[in-house]
């Protein structure tokens, strides 16, 4: 039989994990247990795209390829999706981090001026190019820990100028780096200074000036709001989430994080994509938001990095239907790349298994930014996004943890990451 050519071959996977069939849908409940396995598996791959996977002897019988990688012993899984980020900003806040260590509350830091604020002025500060500069080195290092995809927030511009100016720097990003980034327009993030005691002002100016402009030049795809207590209220929230609507930007919302808020009802209501954070979300939230498909985005490490030892219940979460997905909400009080470390968070706070914490940063977390007809498992006709990790089994997920098990990134079929060699022992 004469074999068809492919551009790249990845063989003998101790195990490749697919997550097929969650592309139309998000998994939920049992089904974030199925992984879709293939012991000793192999991928083919042409002009970018997966081809088709299957057992090694299957696909080699099949395809030829110039170049081929061989996965003896290592774990073979899609790419993880970052659902949740604040990638472009400037400037650090490690002073802020020594007096939280102190006892300061982050409310307090906010209410003094510090926290969204103080990156708010150097963000204001910075060039395009300057942003650009540093979003690349943030997204190496994501690259470089096995995430492809990342949904990319504005909000530390807050004048209609700035947004802008970080949605272009976004959409530059996933132009020039090999990681595709996925814009959200996030203008409701904190009330800027200069509104100071008129948030209705300012909902005004994000309903009227900014959202029209957002979206009729094409800069975002999604529109967020930090629904809090002394941020936004629900009834702004929905102002704003209603107006992005409107104009074909679909919703998603920070809720529910410090209190019990409503935020995951509001989200259930305007038919949010996803709702993030959920840490205080109550009973009657969890169950709309199954009922309408709300993606619940967890972010424990955001919860780690509050030191208030209080994480989303991701077990009442599963039970109760709702399709979880996990971020790491990368950002300069949070300041992780690395959804390896939030796999274990979220096994080891949140008590979620490995197969549901890969689910969750995979093909749930695809859903949760849109993008699950193109990435999130191993599948014919998706991008061949692919990490290669050297570990055997998708269960030391979680278990080894503080280390990078990424060996090989494949991104769209090429090889954009490759630890060999890194380390001389001469
Ligand atoms: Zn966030």
């Amino acid at each position: 039989m004469k074999r068809e050519t492919a551009d790249l071959l990845i063989t003998n996977a101790n195990e490749l994990v697919t997550l097929r069939g969650g592309s139309r849908r998000p998994l939920v409940g049992k089904q974030m247990d199925a992984l879709g396995i293939i012991k000793d598996g192999a991928i083919a791959v042409r002009n970018g795209r997966i081809l088709t996977v299957g057992k090694t002897s299957e696909i080699e019988k099949q395809f030829r390829a110039e170049k081929t990688i061989d996965a003896t012993g290592r774990l073979v899984v899609p790419g993880f999706v970052d659902p949740h980020t604040h990638l472009v900003f400037a400037g650090s806040r490690e002073g802020e981090f020594e007096m939280r260590l102190k006892g300061v509350s982050y409310m307090e830091i906010l209410r003094k001026g510090g926290g969204i604020l103080k990156t708010v002025r150097s963000t204001r500060q910075a060039t395009e190019q300057e942003l650009v500069e540093s979003g690349m080195k943030t997204l190496d290092i994501m690259l470089a820990h096995g995430t492809t995809t990342v949904e990319a927030k504005s909000g530390y511009g807050l004048n209609l100028e700035d947004e802008l100016k970080c949605l272009k720097v976004a959409k530059k990003l996933g132009e020039k780096h090999p990681v595709d980034v996925v814009p959200t327009f996030l203008g409701a993030h904190a009330v800027p200074e200069e509104y100071k005691g008129n948030t209705d002002g300012y909902v005004e100016t994000i309903t009227d000036k900014m959202i029209p402009k957002v979206a009729r030049q094409g800069l975002a795809e999604f529109c967020d709001v930090f629904c809090e207590k002394d941020v936004f209220s629900v009834e702004q929230s929905r102002r704003i989430l209603l107006k992005g609507r409107e104009y074909g930007l679909k919703p998603k919302v920070h809720a529910d994080e410090m209190t019990p808020f409503g935020g995951a009802e509001l989200a259930a209501e305007v038919d949010a994509v996803s709702a993030e954070h959920l840490l205080f979300a109550s009973d009657n939230g969890l169950r709309m938001m199954a009922k309408t498909g709300v993606i619940a985005v967890l972010l424990p490490a955001a919860a780690f990095s509050l030191m208030t030892w209080k994480y989303a219940d991701a077990r009442k979460m599963i039970s109760l239907g709702v399709p979880v997905s996990l971020g790491t909400d990368f950002n300069p009080s949070c300041w992780v790349e690395n959804q390896q470390l939030v796999i274990t968070l979220a096994c080891r706070q949140m008590q979620m298994s490995p197969a549901e914490a890969l689910v969750a940063v995979t093909i749930n977390a695809a859903h949760a930014v849109k993008r699950a007809h193109e990435v999130g498992s191993l599948e014919a006709g998706k991008k061949a996004n692919i990490a290669i990790l050297d570990v055997p089994d998708y269960r030391f997920l979680g278990y080894r943890f503080g280390a990078n098990l990424v060996e090989k990134i494949i991104k769209e079929g090429k090889v954009v990451v490759d630890v060999e060699s890194r380390v001389s022992r001469v």
